[in-house]
């Protein structure tokens, strides 16, 4: 399949995931079982789509490397066992590790709290010409922090910025930030892994289930799922202000994976599509340089 071709389609499979105006979002708009008509017999289909899909990203990672301007930042949040590590692994299996850069994001060491939350995640950021994945992020700040009240309290804030106005300074600096980014080049492109609980549930049970899989079971896992409504709550408000044409958020579904990876690998070639990125030109001096160079070699 031609690069131009998988392009399209992406556009096709990302449109009703793709919120650019988070004023309009209702978190019970998007139904996590969603397959946009596809059904479990187009297993093979998809995988082959996922296939080409990889494919084209890695075409357009190489320009985007050769270019050395433009960054993209892929962030990744969702409820446990909704999928991040396995879109993570299989959308990005074909780009060259060179130019990806991945950090995940875990409760914040003695170092981290005796800074502004940005910091850890500035130190982050991918370079020039890098795709960046934050695998869970500052996000965070206004979720887990939003939901547990006591890591508020552990991050060492002067009493008076503790204010009921802290979640919407939180998604004004946030936006701020991406602002400050895209105006230098990097694009920040955000995934909320939608599952359902009924689906969350499926998944810690194979996990108890099968010995392959009970390495991944953790208790802790088990006593988010009790603050369930809580962080759909805080998703859903702050997917609601963040969400920006410039800085938008894809609503993942994700009860079914090959779906979900499928719909994550086609927002990030349409992100890198939309760059419009070529091999960066050479000029005359450089040509001159190519063709004694090939005289040279052609000489012996
Ligand atoms: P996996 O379970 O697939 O390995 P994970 O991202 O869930 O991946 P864990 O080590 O299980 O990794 O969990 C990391 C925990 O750290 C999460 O519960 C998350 O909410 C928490 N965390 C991340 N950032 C912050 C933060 N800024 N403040 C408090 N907790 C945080
Ligand atoms: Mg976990």
């Amino acid at each position: 399949m031609k690069t131009k071709e998988i392009i399209k389609r992406a556009h096709k499979l990302t449109n009703p995931f793709r919120v650019t105006d988070g004023g309009k979002f209702r978190l019970k708009d998007f139904d996590p079982g969603e397959m946009l008509g596809y059904d479990e017999s187009d297993k093979e289909r998809a995988k082959e789509l996922l296939e080409h899909g990889v494919q084209a990203l890695a075409e357009l990672q190489d320009k985007l490397y050769a270019y050395d301007k433009w960054a993209v930042l892929l962030i990744f949040q969702a409820m446990d066992a909704a999928g991040k590590d396995g879109a993570i692994k299989h959308v990005m299996s074909g780009v060259n590790p060179q130019g990806c850069q991945v950090y995940s994001f875990k409760s914040p060491s003695a170092e981290d709290l005796d800074h502004s939350y940005l910091w850890r995640c500035m130190k982050c950021l991918p370079n020039r010409g890098n795709i960046g994945i934050f695998n869970r992020s500052y996000y965070e700040e206004t979720l887990v922090v939003r939901v547990h009240s006591e890591f508020l309290h552990k991050q060492k804030l002067p009493p008076e910025l503790l204010g009921k106005d802290i979640w919407e300074n939180r998604f004004r600096d946030i936006r701020g930030f991406e602002r400050y980014l895209a105006n230098n080049g990097i694009l920040t492109v955000k995934f909320f892994l939608n599952v359902s609980k009924k689906e969350q549930k499926r998944r810690f049970l194979s996990r108890l289930e099968l010995p392959e899989k009970n390495w991944k079971f953790s208790a802790a896992d088990m006593a988010e799922r009790g603050f369930w409504d809580d962080y759909q709550k805080a998703y859903e408000d702050t997917i609601r202000n963040t969400a920006t044409k410039h800085t938008p958020w894809y609503i993942v579904p994700a009860d079914n994976k090959w779906f979900s990876r499928i719909v994550v690998a086609a927002a990030v070639i349409e992100t890198l599509a939309d760059l419009d990125l070529e091999y960066p030109q050479v000029g005359p001096d450089k040509l001159k340089e190519l063709a004694a160079a090939k005289r040279q070699l052609l000489k012996k």
